[in-house]
C-alpha cells in the first residue's frame, strides 16, 4: 500500500507537467466514483477547481453529465480494459473543444479495481482539419461541375435559366445587354428575349442541349428598346452531381466582331477563328508585335480599357518568367505560319498576375507571307486553381490523410538527388500490419478501415522534421529517413514505431491489439534509385513475415 501511495504521487508530479488533462478516479465500495486527484491543465481548462476533490460526479456535474460518466467508468471497472472515446465540450472561454480521452484502470493485488485514470487529449485542431478537409471535398464536387460551363463564359451575357428555360438569374452582362432589370427578367421564359423570326430556332437549340448537343448558334436579341442583337447563344447544363438542374444560357454580342470582320477584308477561314473564340479577348498584332486591335472584352477579363492601348508597344505586361517562352514562340509561330499556344501570367489591373492562355494564328497576305497574328486570349485562373487542389487530391491518401506512393516517390527521388550531393545518408523502412485481413474478416471494412487510419496517426506521430510517412496501400505504410548516420540510429525509430502500436486501438468500441513487421534499408550506395531502396525493404519485409512476424529485417544485412 505504502508503494502504491508513493508511486501515485510521483505520478501526480509528473502530471502536473503536463498539457494533457488527467483526472485520477477513486473507484468507491459502492461503486460510486469520486474525484481523487486532477491536474492543472484540468483547472485551466474546465474551471473545475480543487473544491472537487473527492466529490462525486453528480456533485459536480450535469445530471446528464455524471451519468454519461458514470457509464464509461462502470465499464472500464467491469471489464478492467482500457476504452478510449471521442467528446466535445465548451471550455472556460466558451469554445468548443474537440477530445479523445483514454480511461485506464488501475488494479490493486487482488485484482480489484481501485482508480480509474483519465487522459484527455486535445484532438480540437485534428478535428478541425478533417472537417474542413471534407468540406473541401464537398465543394470541390459541386464547384467541378460548374466550373466547366463558367470556365468558357466569363465575358458574355450569362442567364441563369432552370429546365423548362426560365430565367432564373443573371450576371451583370446580361441586364447590359437585355436591357432589362433583373425583376423584370425574372421568371420570364428566355425566348422572350429572342427575336420573333428567331423563336423557332432558338427552342429546338435549347432542346438539343437537353440532350447534350450544345453548340453556338446565331439568334438575335430583342433588347428593351427593340433593337435586334446579333449574338452567339450556348445553352450550358447545369450538372450538379450528375442532375441537369437547369442551365446558362450564354449569349455574346457579335456586333463589334461583325464589324472587325468586315474591317480586315479577311477571307472567311479568318472570320472562323475570331468567331470559334469570341468569349475570349481577341487581339490582332503585327510582325514587331505592335497592336493592331485589342477586343473591348479586354476591359472585363484584364482591367484594362481596349481603346487607349492598341498604340502603346506594351500593353499587356507579361511576367519575367514566360516573357521568354512566349516571345519565342510566338516568333517560330510566325516564322513557320503556325499557330502557337501557351500559357502565362499577365496582370490584372486589379488582381495581379492572372494565368491567361493564349493561342496564336497568323494569318497570311495577299503575297503568302506574314502579315498579323490573331492572338486568343481568356482567363484560366479557375482552371489553374482547380488544377492546383487536384494536385493536391493526387497525392494525399483519403483515408489516413497520409501523403500517398506517388508523393513518396517525388519527395524521395528528390532527397536521393540532394543526397548523393552532401553524401547525407537514408533509410527507407516498409510497414506491414501481420494478419489485418482476420480484422476485415470478422468486423467489417469500416472497422478495418479505422484501424487503418488509427495506425497511420500514430506512425505520422513518430515520424519527425523532414522524415514523411506515407501510405502505399491496403495495410502498407512507408517511412523516409533522412540524415542518417547509425544504423542504431534508424532501429532506434523502429523500435519508437513499434512502441506507439503496442497499445491496443480502439475502433467502434473494439479493442485490437496489433503487431507490424517491418523491411529497411538504408545507407545506398551511389546510383541507387528510390524504387530500388523500395523493392529491398519490401524483400526485407517479407523475410521478416516469414521469419517471424512483429519482427524487422534490414538488407542489406
Ligand atoms: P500479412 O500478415 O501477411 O500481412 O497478412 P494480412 O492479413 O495483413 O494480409 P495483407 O497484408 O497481404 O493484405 C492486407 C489486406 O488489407 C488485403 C485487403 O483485403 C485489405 N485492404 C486493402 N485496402 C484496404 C482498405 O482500404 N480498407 C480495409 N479495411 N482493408 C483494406
Ligand atoms: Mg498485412
Amino acid at each position: 500500500m505504502v508503494e502504491e501511495t508513493a508511486s501515485l504521487s510521483f505520478m501526480r508530479i509528473l502530471m502536473e507537467g503536463i498539457k494533457e488533462m488527467v483526472f485520477v478516479v477513486k473507484v468507491d465500495e459502492a461503486d460510486s466514483f469520486t474525484y481523487d486527484f486532477f491536474n492543472q491543465a484540468v483547472v485551466e481548462k474546465t474551471g473545475l477547481t480543487s473544491d472537487a476533490m473527492g466529490k462525486a460526479f453528480s456533485e459536480v456535474c450535469s445530471k446528464e453529465m455524471a451519468n454519461f460518466l458514470y457509464d464509461k467508468y462502470k465499464a472500464v471497472v467491469e471489464t478492467k480494459k482500457k476504452t478510449s472515446y471521442e467528446d466535445s465540450f465548451y471550455s472556460k472561454e466558451n469554445k468548443l473543444l474537440y477530445s479523445e480521452t483514454l480511461l485506464t484502470p488501475l488494479c490493486d493485488e487482488t485484482g480489484e479495481c481501485t482508480h480509474v485514470v483519465s487522459l484527455v487529449k486535445d484532438i480540437t485542431n485534428e478535428k478541425r482539419a478533417l472537417l474542413e478537409s471534407k468540406e473541401v471535398h464537398a465543394r470541390l464536387e459541386e464547384s467541378s461541375a460548374r466550373y466547366q460551363s463558367l470556365f468558357d463564359s466569363n465575358a458574355s451575357a450569362i442567364f441563369t435559366l432552370d429546365f423548362n428555360g426560365r430565367i432564373i438569374g443573371g450576371n451583370s452582362s446580361s441586364l447590359e445587354l437585355s436591357g432589362y432589370t433583373k425583376e423584370e427578367l425574372l421568371e420570364e421564359n428566355f425566348v422572350r428575349l429572342i427575336s420573333v423570326e428567331d423563336r423557332k430556332l432558338a427552342k429546338e437549340h435549347f432542346q438539343l442541349s437537353k440532350v447534350g448537343e450544345m453548340k453556338d448558334e446565331r439568334l438575335r436579341i430583342a433588347n428593351k428598346s427593340e433593337q435586334l442583337i446579333s449574338c452567339l447563344v450556348k445553352f450550358i447544363p447545369i450538372n450538379v452531381k450528375g442532375m441537369i438542374t437547369g442551365f446558362y444560357m450564354s449569349a455574346k454580342d457579335m456586333t463589334e466582331l461583325d464589324e472587325i470582320s468586315g474591317l480586315y477584308k479577311a477571307g472567311e477561314e479568318n472570320f472562323q477563328i475570331i468567331a470559334e473564340n469570341v468569349h475570349d479577348v481577341i487581339v490582332l498584332m503585327d510582325q514587331n508585335r505592335q497592336y493592331l486591335y485589342v477586343s473591348p472584352s479586354s476591359e472585363n477579363i484584364f482591367g484594362f480599357k481596349a481603346e487607349s492601348i492598341v498604340q502603346k508597344k506594351a500593353y499587356y505586361q507579361i511576367h519575367a518568367d514566360d516573357i521568354k517562352r512566349v516571345g519565342s514562340s510566338f516568333d517560330h509561330a510566325a516564322k513557320n505560319s503556325i499557330t502557337f499556344r501557351e500559357q502565362l501570367r499577365l496582370l490584372h489591373k486589379n488582381r495581379g498576375w492572372i494565368w491567361t492562355e493564349v493561342a496564336g494564328t497568323p494569318v497570311l497576305g495577299e503575297d503568302n507571307k506574314f502579315n498579323h497574328m490573331v492572338i486568343v486570349a481568356r482567363d484560366i485562373s479557375i482552371q489553374k486553381e482547380y488544377e492546383n487542389q487536384l494536385k493536391h487530391f493526387a497525392y494525399i491518401d483519403t483515408l489516413t490523410e497520409l501523403p500517398n506512393r506517388r508523393y513518396f516517390q517525388e519527395y524521395a527521388t528528390k532527397r536521393l538527388e540532394m543526397s548523393n550531393e552532401s553524401r547525407e545518408k537514408l533509410a527507407v523502412l516498409i510497414l506491414d500490419i501481420d494478419d489485418f485481413k482476420q480484422i476485415n474478416d470478422q468486423w467489417g471494412h469500416e472497422v478495418g478501415d479505422g484501424v487503418i487510419q488509427e495506425f497511420g496517426k500514430r506512425l505520422n506521430h513518430c515520424i519527425l522534421g523532414e522524415n514523411i510517412a506515407a501510405r502505399l496501400g491496403g495495410d502498407e505504410f512507408i517511412v523516409l529517413l533522412t540524415e542518417i548516420e547509425s544504423k542504431e540510429q534508424v532501429t532506434k525509430i523502429a523500435d519508437v514505431i513499434y512502441q506507439a502500436m503496442k497499445m491496443p486501438i480502439i475502433v467502434q468500441d473494439l479493442s485490437f491489439e496489433i503487431s507490424i513487421s517491418m523491411g529497411i534499408t538504408m545507407a545506398p550506395e551511389e546510383g541507387v534509385s528510390i524504387s530500388t531502396m523500395m523493392k529491398r525493404a519490401d524483400l526485407a519485409m517479407y523475410k521478416a513475415k516469414r521469419q517471424e512476424k512483429n519482427s524487422f529485417q534490414v538488407s542489406p544485412a
